[in-house]
């Protein structure tokens, strides 16, 4: 049996001092995440369980590239997050149990077509064209745990410009990583290749052409890009 045409081949990220590749399987992303950005979405942080939406893994752009102001939207924001590689199968797995399946961590914005987001969560219809579309899920070399640690005291930054505009420690996440690879282990089978964009904190804000922002975190490679013009 043979097909139609070729697809491009899957997404993969590097990672830092390897030569083989993190191949990108799903990817999942987790909605208010830490309070103070909760808050200035306009809505209160109370433990709620959590809630995801995914991007497909066509959306992946790697860190360092230039990418066009993204079409369809007039108020295209960055946010800057904590990404989990998943490197474990996992189903139903407890908190305590959870931390077994991290393969490592990077760096990633989770860029979004705020206009496009808002007008459909007022109409309660879906975010996939504010949340899911191409260079929507840029991401820098992961980080094997072993070599990162703990999560916990590390800061979390975004310049835009080279102005500070984001500013928290992953500590200020609401839900954990194993929080939320529990929590998400009950409804999908977890994979090797799954990616896992833990939220934003306080300071999300509308990109321009011209742009160049850079997010980081203690311990990670930070994750770069430019805006070009629209296309
Ligand atoms: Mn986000």
């Amino acid at each position: 049996m043979s097909n139609l045409f070729q697809l491009p081949p899957r997404p993969s990220v590097p990672l830092e001092g390897e030569e083989a590749r993190f191949p990108v399987g799903r990817i999942f992303c987790v909605a208010r995440n830490y309070e103070a950005h909760a808050r200035e979405m306009g809505f209160s942080a109370d433990r709620d369980a959590p809630f995801y939406f995914t991007k497909t893994p066509s959306a992946i752009c790697h860190s360092g590239e230039t990418i066009p102001y993204p079409p369809g939207t007039a108020n295209c924001h960055y946010e800057m997050e904590l990404v989990v590689a998943i490197g474990t199968p996992a189903f139903g797995i407890s908190v305590a149990q959870a931390m077994s399946v991290v393969l490592g961590y990077a760096c990633g914005f989770d860029m979004t077509r705020r206009d496009l987001q808002n007008a459909a969560r007022d109409q309660g219809r879906p975010w996939d064209t504010g949340k899911d579309f191409e260079n929507a899920a840029v991401i820098a070399p992961l980080t094997r745990v072993e070599a990162f640690g703990a999560v916990g005291d590390q800061r979390i930054t975004l310049t835009q410009n080279g102005e500070l505009k984001q500013d928290a420690h992953l500590r200020d996440l609401i839900w954990s990583v194993p929080e939320l690879i529990s929590d998400l282990s009950r409804y999908y089978h977890l994979a090797p290749g799954d990616l896992l964009y833990t939220g934003t904190p306080a300071g999300v804000g509308p990109i321009a052409p011209g742009d160049r922002l850079v997010g980081a975190i203690d311990g990670l490679t930070p994750v770069e890009l430019q805006i070009g013009p629209a296309e």
